[in-house]
């Protein structure tokens, strides 16, 4: 995969520019483009407003003029109030505001529709100048429509409080042109942009060096690592993702140097595992060469034990590496796995008979389980020969079958040495022994319940051990009862 190689202080300031563009963007569209849209909007709605407070004005005091004038005063409109009556064709009565723009108004009405069944009324403009003036329902704030360029004209039909007669009352809502302050505008936006990209870089910089050193630290230290150095502890600063990459980090450093330890003692057991017979086998074999008479059938039966103890141990080695590796092959088929522990038994017991070994194996129902027979028979063979290995005076083991809630539980116990309890759960791992020093053991290689918890845990039976130390100790594998196969018939 190609790997982008933008240093990060550069990714940040393009994301940075990209964001402070946008803003400026946005800002300018505004400010430039949608300016004189906004600001009329403004002005239409308070020109509504100012209609309504003189509809106030004039349907509650009778002498409103004068507040009609400080009304357009206070709200820079000019406020006229036209006799729409069109017989008298009177235009009358002109509140605030320049006379030639009401006698504008007045002499370019040309018709006054006051057909109140309606409830709309027009008015219409002789000429062009005002043709927009006017031209749709009057009745609220939003009938209101732009004259030209300069004006926001509002008008709407009255009665005022002491005559029955209709007005039309105009308010004229003018408009500063916007033309000057957009040019300010971009003056100012030119310099504003300059002023972001410079800051944009400055903020790139700062926020890109607060990211990345800690990051280099830790890309240090880690190079470090990597060249063997064990005592390396990470601890960059700065912001939470950090600490938790540090203690993630110290935490791999931690399992490197316990797997470094476990490999270290691998090696040194399996070496020493090889060894012995490997010394007895070339010991016995040198001196049969020089001595004829040691040439004797129990000197030839410690070669021959010896070269089979190496054989089980290459095997065992060999299962197991496919067993972590997960290639080893399971042939799953159903079986009675009381058979197979009934033949186990019935081979152990007339191998051990002599050293007064008893096996009791107290059940003589089927037990149809899914599983790989040959690897069951090793995890079988496994618990017995470890009870036996670790029996004392009393050599009774007994395998027993319970039924728990929705499993079947198989026990193999013994009244041996026992394990202490800080032992129970380590016992699994390979080449532990509760026997620290390693000692030569005459069985076993220290492999077979490592060997016996990947093959549980492939099958998905779960397993475990109970034990009292001295006293002895009960290896157990549930089979879970998942359909009528698995049933104690
Ligand atoms: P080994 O070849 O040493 O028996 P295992 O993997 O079978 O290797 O067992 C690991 C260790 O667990 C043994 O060395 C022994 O200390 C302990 N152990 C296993 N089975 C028993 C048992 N039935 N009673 C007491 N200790 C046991």
């Amino acid at each position: 995969m190609k790997q982008t190689k933008i240093k990060l202080r550069w990714q940040i300031f393009a994301f940075v520019l990209i964001f402070a563009g946008m803003v400026i963007f946005i800002f300018c569209f505004f400010q430039i483009f949608m300016l004189d849209y906004f600001y009329r909007q403004n002005k239409i709605n308070s020109a509504g407003d100012v209609v309504d407070e003189a509809i106030s004005i004039l349907k509650e005091d009778a002498n409103y003029s004068v507040k009609l004038n400080e009304l357009a005063r206070n709200t820079d409109c000019s406020i006229y109030i036209i006799n729409t009556d069109k017989t008298k064709q009177q235009y009358n009565q002109v509140y605030s505001g320049p006379t030639d723009y009401y006698n504008l108004i007045c002499n370019n009405i040309d018709t006054i529709n006051t057909n109140t069944t309606k409830d709309k009324f027009y008015i219409t403009f002789r000429y062009p100048i005002q043709s927009q003036l006017y031209q749709g329902p009057l009745m609220d704030k939003k009938n209101i429509k732009l004259s030209d360029d300069a004006d926001i004209i509002c008008c709407r039909f009255i009665t005022t409080s002491n005559t029955s007669d209709k007005f039309l009352l105009v308010v004229d809502s003018y408009l500063t042109p916007l033309e000057p302050v957009v040019e300010t505008m971009e003056e100012q936006l030119l310099v504003i942009s300059l002023i972001v990209l410079v800051l944009s870089i400055l903020v790139a910089l700062i926020i890109s060096e607060i990211i990345s050193k800690p990051i280099k630290i830790m890309t240090n230290d880690a190079n470090e690592l990597a060249k063997g150095r064990r005592d390396i502890v990470f601890n960059g600063s700065g912001y939470s993702e950090i600490y938790e990459l540090n203690s993630a980090l110290n935490y791999a450093v931690n399992e490197l140097n316990k797997t470094d330890t476990l490999q270290k003692e691998l090696l040194a057991n399996i070496s020493h595992d090889l060894k012995t017979p490997l010394t007895l086998i070339s010991g016995y074999a040198e001196m049969m060469k020089d001595i004829k008479d040691e040439i004797t059938p129990e000197n030839l039966s410690v070669i021959v034990d010896e070269a089979n103890r190496l054989n089980v141990l290459v095997n065992d080695l060999l299962n197991l590496s496919r067993l972590q590796s997960k290639t080893a092959t399971f042939n799953m088929t159903n079986f009675d796995l009381n058979n197979l522990i009934k033949s186990i038994v019935d081979r152990e017991q007339a191998f051990h008979q002599k050293d007064g070994v008893s096996i009791n194996f107290l059940c003589n129902n089927e037990l149809n389980i899914y599983a790989d027979e040959h690897k069951m028979e090793q995890v079988i063979y496994n618990f017995i020969t470890n009870a036996i290995n670790y029996s004392k005076e009393d050599k009774r083991i007994v395998i027993e079958e319970e039924n728990i809630d929705n499993f079947i539980r198989v026990k193999i116990i013994d009244h041996g040495i026992g394990i202490k309890e800080e032992d129970l759960n380590v016992v699994w791992n390979r080449y532990y022994r509760v026997d620290k020093t390693h000692q030569r053991s005459t069985k076993g290689t220290g492999l077979g319940l490592a060997i016996v918890k990947e093959i549980l845990e492939y099958h998905g039976f779960k397993y475990g051990v109970e034990s009292i130390y001295e006293k002895g100790s009960t290896f157990y594998f549930d089979i879970p009862i998942v359909n009528n196969e698995s049933v104690n018939k």
